[in-house]
């Protein structure tokens, strides 16, 4: 269901209304609303069609910044990448996957490469024609990812890298890989530094393929003595954190974005069952506990729509953003689950028959409230931000 309203909102131009309407038809003749592929050979190959297809469309052109690399801006519309996201989302998990991993795994070379990094691989992201992907959890450091413990050496023109990442999307497909390492210029965040790493450099090896609820390419990666030219280093020795947090801030909203897109889809799918199914004598939706359930779940909605849409223009107006786009995705993640769950209740049985459009997104929605940050995460991102904006009110004051 296409929420044309929401397009209207101040928060958005004409260019991103057309935007979504484009891709709205695309997606519709595009993408076959397929059942999820299940072994993790049909789930690559499923990928890495769906990048192609992206690229084919113009699409991961929004996912990259740098008209000089084949962008449609230069530098990357947050709104234009939320209704991206929203959209796909809407139609197939998978497709939104593939966009969103495209700008991960490659915003830190949008925001920090060279012009050389940039030409190298900005252009092959916008075609399709190379997969992407941000490596910096490891298994003792998750949340808590400043205690990370892969480490790169300096060595002659070399980094030597050494240790293990896991949980990386993409891993196993993707064709480069944004590594975050220790190289211990100081202690904990400002030790870290971020590098290309190609997929074939010698020492980096998959070592597990990692199945989840809601597929995708999901791996852990080893790293023995795996040498790459220091050319493959971004930003400064010790600015590695710098960049994965200001990459995560302009994707952490695009989170919220396409946990909205699930939402709306399961919106869509309450009213369609619960107005046809016939019970006692009328339809379902004829009920007022129905109608409570429906009204929760467009009022949820159209909140996550809300934030989401404000974090995203205040990225692009250049202002701080971290408290919005933490509300955004802890609002908009939570309440997403919220209702599918209550869409997949409205189906009755058939909400759990395996690969029912409500039974996929229940599955489809979880881990979003777990990754690039988890929800509690969000909550003490949240509490700091307006901790302190009270703090130094309070002083101004004095
Ligand atoms: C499907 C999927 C895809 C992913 N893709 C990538 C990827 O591409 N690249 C990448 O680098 N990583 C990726 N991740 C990893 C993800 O970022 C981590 O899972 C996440 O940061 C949480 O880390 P953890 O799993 O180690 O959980 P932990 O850090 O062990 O946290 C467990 C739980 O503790 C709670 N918690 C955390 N902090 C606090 C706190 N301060 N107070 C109270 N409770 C707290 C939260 O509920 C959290 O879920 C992915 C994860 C998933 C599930």
């Amino acid at each position: 269901m296409a929420s044309s309203s929401h397009l209207d909102w101040p928060f958005l131009e004409p260019r991103h209304k057309t935007l979504a309407l484009e891709l709205e038809q695309w997606a519709g003749r595009v993408l076959s609303p397929e059942a999820h592929p299940h072994s993790v050979s049909a789930v690559d190959d499923a990928c890495r069609k769906l990048v192609r297809q992206l690229g084919e469309g113009g699409w991961l052109k929004y996912a990259i910044g740098g008209t000089a690399y084949g962008a449609s801006a230069d530098t990357i519309d947050t709104r234009a990448i939320c209704l991206i996201r929203e959209t796909l989302a809407r139609h197939s998990g998978l497709a939104d996957f593939a966009f969103a991993m495209q700008g991960l795994g490659s915003g830190a070379i949008s925001n920090f490469g060279t012009h050389e990094q940039k030409q190298r691989y900005l252009p092959c992201v916008a075609q399709g024609s190379a997969i992407a992907a941000f490596a910096i959890s490891e298994p003792d450091a998750g949340s808590d990812v400043a205690a990370l413990e892969c480490a790169a050496k300096e060595d002659g023109g070399s980094y030597v890298i050494n240790g293990e990442k896991t949980w990386i999307s993409n891993g196993g497909i993707a064709d480069f890989y944004i590594v975050f390492a220790r190289t211990g210029e100081e202690p904990g965040a400002r030790g870290i530094s971020a590098f290309i790493v190609d997929s074939d450099a010698p020492g980096l090896e998959i070592a597990e393929r990692i199945e989840v609820m809601a597929p995708h390419p999901l791996a852990r990666l080893v790293f023995k003595d795996c040498r790459i030219p220091v050319a493959q280093r971004l930003g400064s020795p010790g600015q590695g954190f710098k960049i994965a947090m200001s990459t995560l801030d302009i994707f952490r909203s695009s989170v919220a974005a396409a946990a909205l897109g699930f939402a709306r889809r399961a919106l869509h799918e309450a009213l369609s069952r619960s107005t046809a199914r016939k019970m006692f004598g009328q339809t379902l939706a004829d009920f007022q506990l129905t109608q409570a359930k429906l009204a929760k779940m467009a009022t949820d909605v159209d909140s996550a729509a809300l934030l989401t849409y404000r974090a995203a223009w205040l990225k692009d107006m250049g202002q701080p953003v971290t408290v919005e786009a933490a509300m955004a995705k802890m609002t908009a993640t939570e309440t997403a689950q919220q209702a599918i769950d209550s869409a997949v209740q409205l189906f009755g049985a058939l909400g759990v028959v395996s690969e029912q459009t409500v039974e996929r997104l229940y599955r489809e929605i979880r881990p979003l409230r777990i990754y690039e940050g988890a929800t509690e995460v969000q909550q003490l991102i949240i509490a700091r931000g307006i901790i302190k904006a009270h703090q130094a009110s309070e002083d101004r004051r004095e």
